[in-house]
């Protein structure tokens, strides 16, 4: 399994800096953003270390769909009934950690086009 010594979601995997953890799987761990954008916004992270979801995909395609059947375990645990997942790949589109995650936010009227 990859790990990065200097990556926040491989110590927050790892329990080495503490999150408000709500759901895990064999190879996945979803836990609250820090800096919600929502009422629900909730991190789906591989326990594994991977760039990106392409990376991801390339590397275990398996966990994909780990993240995202663990997003919808999620909205169901949160009562949502809608909402949406992303993830934001290279720094021009948002992305500010390098370990991928798919956030999941719920819980308001969701605007499109986002910004
Ligand atoms: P990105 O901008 O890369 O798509 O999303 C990174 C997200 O991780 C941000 O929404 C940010 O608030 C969240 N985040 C960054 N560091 C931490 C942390 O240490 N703990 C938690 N729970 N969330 C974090
Ligand atoms: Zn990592």
């Amino acid at each position: 399994m990859s790990t990065d010594a200097d990556c926040p979601f491989c110590k927050i995997v790892a329990g080495e800096i503490p999150a408000d953890v709500v759901h895990r799987t064999g190879s996945t761990v979803a836990f609250r953003d820090l800096n919600a954008q929502a009422p629900t916004h909730v991190l789906v992270v591989p326990t594994s270390h991977h760039e990106n979801a392409a990376a991801l995909a390339q590397a275990e395609p398996g966990v994909v769909a780990e993240l995202v059947d663990t997003a919808h375990e999620v909205a169901v645990a949160e009562g949502l009934e809608g909402y949406r997942m992303v993830f934001n790949t290279g720094a021009a589109a948002g992305q500010s950690v390098f370990h991928v995650h798919l956030h999941v936010l719920g819980g308001r009227e969701l605007a499109w086009p986002p910004g």
